[in-house]
C-alpha cells in the first residue's frame, strides 16, 4: 500500500515542498484538496488551445470548448450515477448549490411548512434555510446530536411529519467527521412526503456516490474538495423536481425567448446556468473525476481509515487531547482540542513545523458551541497522506505542548 501511496503522491506537485524548512505535511484536506498534475494540465491546455465561450460561437474553438464542457457534464453524471446529464447543474460550489435549492425549491414552501436540518451542519446548510423560513413563515427544526457527535436518529424520526417539506443534511460532517445514516434517513423522509438534500461537500472525496441508489432528491458538492479547481461545484437534482422549480438567477443562456412583455426559460440544465460559466473549472473538475476513476477508491478509503485509526490510537495516549467528534461511523476527519491551549496557537506551532491543519469553528458554530469550545484543531486526511504524516502530527503536538501547556 505504501508504494501505491508514494506513487500517487508524485501526482500532486504541491505536496512536494518545504514549509518553514520542514517537508510539508498537508492535513487540511477538508478545507480543500491538492490538485493532481492532470487537473492543472487540463486547465492550462484549455486556456492554451480551446479557450472560447460555450454554446454560442459559430467557430471551431467554441465547438471544442462546448464539447469539452458538455462531455464534462456526462463525466460527472456517470461519476455520481445520475440518470441524465440534464440533472447536473454547474454551480460555484456546495454553498451555491444549497442556495439554489433554498431559493428555487424553497419558493414552493408555505407558512407552517417545516425544514429539517441537524445540529452539525455547516453554515452553508443553515443560513439559507433560516432565511427561507423567515421569507415564507416556515419553521426550521434541528435534529439533535449526541456527545459523540452522532445524529440522534430516534429524535429525527420523531421530528418527521407531513409538514416537513425538506430534510437537508450533511453527508459527512466537516467539523466532526461523522458519517450520517443517510440511506435510512432518505427512506424515512420520503415516507412522510419530504424531499432530501444531501450536503456532499465532504463525502465525495472519500467514496463513490450513487444518487440513484441513495434515491436522494438533491446532492450538492464542490470541485475543490474533490481534487478539482475552486469556483466550480455541482447541484444534482431529480429531473422532475428541477423541471418544476423556477430559475434561481436570470440572464443570458438560461432563456429560450425574451421580449419586454414575457420571457420563456431554457430547458434543463441551462435554465439554472445563467451567464458565462466557469468553463475551465468544469474541465478541471472532469479531469479530477477521470483521475479518481482510475484509482481503486475502496482500497484508498481503507487506507484513510487506517490513518484515522492511527490518530485515534495516538490520541488515546495524549491525556490533554480531547476529541471533538468520536462517532462510530467516521470519515478521516480528526477534530480535537488540547486542553489549556487555544486551537489557533496549536495551529501556528504546527505550521512552524510544516504541518498544515485547520483551526477555528469550521463554519459550524452551533456544534462547536454544543461541545463548549470556541473552535477545534482539525486534521483531515486524504488518500495521499501517510502513517508517517500522522505520526508527524503527534510529534508536532508534543512540541506544541511544551510551549503551550
Ligand atoms: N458543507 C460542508 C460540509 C463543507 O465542509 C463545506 C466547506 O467547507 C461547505 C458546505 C461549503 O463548501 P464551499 O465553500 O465549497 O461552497
Amino acid at each position: 500500500m505504501s508504494d501505491l501511496i508514494q506513487r500517487l503522491r508524485a501526482d500532486f506537485p504541491a505536496l512536494h515542498q518545504e514549509i518553514n524548512g520542514k517537508p510539508l505535511v498537508y492535513l487540511d484536506n477538508g478545507a480543500t484538496t491538492q490538485k493532481p498534475q492532470v487537473v492543472i494540465d487540463a486547465i492550462s491546455d484549455y486556456y492554451r488551445h480551446d479557450n472560447s465561450n460555450v454554446h454560442r460561437g459559430a467557430h471551431t474553438l467554441s465547438d471544442r470548448a462546448t464539447h469539452a464542457f458538455e462531455q464534462a457534464r456526462k463525466t460527472v453524471q456517470q461519476f455520481i450515477n445520475a440518470a441524465k446529464p440534464e440533472e447536473i447543474i454547474w454551480t460555484r460550489g456546495t454553498t451555491e448549490s444549497i442556495n439554489l435549492v433554498a431559493h428555487s425549491f424553497g419558493d414552493s414552501l408555505q407558512a407552517g411548512d417545516q425544514i429539517l436540518i441537524s445540529a452539525m451542519e455547516h453554515h452553508a446548510n443553515i443560513v439559507p434555510w433560516q432565511m427561507l423560513a423567515q421569507r415564507k413563515g416556515a419553521e426550521l427544526k434541528v435534529i439533535p446530536v449526541n456527545e459523540r457527535g452522532e445524529l440522534d436518529y430516534p429524535a429525527f424520526v420523531e421530528l418527521l411529519n407531513d409538514r416537513v417539506k425538506l430534510v437537508s443534511i450533511v453527508h459527512v460532517s466537516n467539523a466532526l467527521g461523522t458519517i450520517n445514516p443517510v440511506e435510512d434517513m432518505i427512506a424515512k423522509a420520503h415516507a412522510v412526503g419530504a424531499k432530501v438534500l444531501l450536503d456532499g461537500a465532504q463525502s465525495t472525496a472519500h467514496w463513490d456516490i450513487d444518487v440513484q441508489a441513495l434515491d436522494v432528491d438533491f446532492f450538492a458538492f464542490s470541485g475543490h474538495k474533490l481534487f478539482g479547481p475552486t469556483g466550480i461545484g455541482v447541484l444534482y437534482g431529480k429531473e422532475a423536481l428541477l423541471e418544476a422549480m423556477p430559475p434561481y438567477q436570470t440572464g443570458g443562456e438560461m432563456i429560450e425567448h425574451v421580449s419586454f412583455e414575457q420571457t420563456t426559460f431554457n430547458q434543463l440544465p441551462f435554465k439554472f446556468e445563467p451567464g458565462t460559466p466557469n468553463i475551465a473549472g468544469v474541465i478541471g473538475l472532469a479531469a479530477a473525476v477521470d483521475y479518481l476513476q482510475g484509482l481503486d477508491r475502496d482500497a484508498l478509503l481503507a487506507h484513510e481509515h487506517q490513518l484515522l485509526q492511527r490518530a485515534r490510537t495516538l490520541a488515546a495516549d495524549m491525556a490533554e487531547l480531547r476529541l471533538i467528534g468520536d462517532a462510530e461511523h467516521k470519515a478521516s476527519i480528526f477534530g480535537f482540542v488540547l486542553n489549556g491551549a487555544h486551537p489557533a496557537d496549536v495551529g501556528t506551532l504546527l505550521d512552524q513545523q510544516g504541518i498544515a491543519v485547520r483551526t477555528g469553528h469550521h463554519c459550524a458554530m452551533p456544534i462547536m458551541e454544543q461541545f463548549g469550545v470556541p473552535g477545534s484543531v482539525r486534521a483531515s486526511f486524504s488518500f495521499y497522506n501517510t502513517v508517517d504524516e500522522v505520526d508527524a502530527l503527534f510529534a508536532g503536538l508534543e512540541k506544541a505542548k511544551l510551549f503551550l501547556l
